[in-house]
């Protein structure tokens, strides 16, 4: 299992799809990362299962 994973999520605002690197080795986190195509705030939210399988969610704070 690899300990970082690019993940690809969706903007919620602009709806173009980018990359984030995720450390695996975390069960569950939140933070804020900028979009790299409209430079908003879009907040992650990435939980990552017993076999490595990462999940993220994405929402915008005022969408
Ligand atoms: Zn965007």
């Amino acid at each position: 299992m690899e300990i970082e994973q690019n993940v690809t999520v969706q903007c919620p605002y602009c709806g173009q799809s980018f990359e984030v690197l995720v450390d695996c080795s975390i069960e569950h986190q939140e933070y804020i990362e900028d979009c790299e195509v409209c430079c908003r705030p879009v907040s992650l939210v990435i939980d990552v299962d017993d076999d490595g399988t990462v999940t993220v969610q994405t929402r915008g704070e005022d969408v």
